[in-house]
């Protein structure tokens, strides 16, 4: 990278992430522009974005490839009309909360996803309430290149858990929302908070749902008609893996899905150790092939 850009550099970083646990970027950027951002890319193509780390996975033997942190790239305005535009590092939890205050409704359905913007649009981050596409009206991407990209959030192919971004980068994210009753859409927010502490292990670390949710290629009884999308989480419990553990790892009791870790204990291999097990377990019991919601850097 030429001597001149400003950008905020550091050298082998444990790259952060919600599991707490996992390998170290050799080199991680912290650009504050979308020149910035856009010199990083152009240094190197290959360069792993981060956002919030909240489903991402390090491999312990860490990241040799540029690791460009948009944690630095925040801002956010309003417009008259409902539209909201976000940089891409900005906190989808802040913004969850801004929004409902200010009476615009749209983004109150991903209360309790942590998240930057960046990373709830490459993962079409979302559940039961909605998803991160429902209000997105256009993007600004940036190719492999280095060249920027505006266009409508149509334009890109967007489905369950995937952005369909391919491998551009979101610089920024402009979303629609609807006037509403801020009073009422704070509720909203705290209902759906609520109802996820019940139902996550929240205070535990992990990433969230490791596996997406599989749509039946056929009925299973007790489980779901052909063509259903199906919780992961239920055929993980049915297949006898709540408690299974590897080293710190252990798969929640309280979520199939999740795996929560013990920092003190677990390292990263433990955790893809406990997911292939997992995989397993589902595949002989149920015939269906898990995949992976959590995105994981740097495993062989
Ligand atoms: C407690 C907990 C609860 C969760 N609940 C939910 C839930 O209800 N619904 C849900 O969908 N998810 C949930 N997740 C998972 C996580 O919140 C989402 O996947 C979220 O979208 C991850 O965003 P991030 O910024 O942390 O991305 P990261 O984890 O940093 O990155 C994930 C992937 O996105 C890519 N990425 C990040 N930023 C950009 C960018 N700017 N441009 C291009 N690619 C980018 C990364 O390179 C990586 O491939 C949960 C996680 C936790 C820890």
């Amino acid at each position: 990278m030429p001597e001149t850009l400003a950008v905020e550099m550091r050298c082998d970083i444990q790259i952060p992430t919600w599991f707490g646990v996992g390998g170290r970027a050799d080199r991680l950027a912290r650009p504050r522009t979308l020149e910035q951002l856009v010199q990083c890319v152009e240094s190197d193509p290959d360069c792993r974005i981060l956002g919030d780390g909240a489903n991402l996975l390090v491999a312990d033997t860490g990241v040799r490839e540029l690791v460009v942190s948009l944690d630095a790239m925040r801002d956010v305005s309003y417009e008259a009309n409902g539209v909201v535009r976000v940089a891409a590092g900005a906190k989808l939890h802040r913004l969850v909360q801004e929004t409902a205050a200010r009476g615009l409704a749209g983004l109150h359905t991903l209360a309790g996803v942590p998240a930057s913007i960046g990373g709830a649009v490459a993962m079409n981050a979302g559940g039961k309430h909605g998803s991160t596409y429902d209000h997105l009206v256009e993007l600004t991407t940036i190719d492999r290149r280095g060249v920027v990209h505006t266009e409508p959030a149509r334009a890109f192919a967007a489905c369950y858990r995937d952005g369909g971004l391919g491998d551009r980068i979101v610089a920024g994210a402009a979303f629609r929302l609807v006037p509403d009753d801020p009073a009422a859409l704070r509720a909203r927010v705290k209902a759906i908070m609520l109802e996820k502490k019940h139902t996550q292990p929240l205070a535990a670390d992990s990433a969230g749902c490791v596996f997406k949710n599989p749509v039946l290629q056929e009925a299973i009884a007790g489980v779901g008609r052909a063509g259903q999308r199906v919780g992961a989480g239920l055929l993980i419990d049915r297949a006898g893996c709540k408690g299974w553990a590897v080293g710190g790892a252990s798969v929640s009791q309280r979520h199939a899905n999740f795996i929560t870790v013990d920092k003190k204990q677990a390292n990263a291999a433990n955790i893809i150790e406990l997911i292939e097990r997992v995989g397993v377990a589902v595949r002989e019991r149920f015939g269906i092939t898990l995949h992976t919601e959590v995105v994981i850097w740097g495993a062989s």
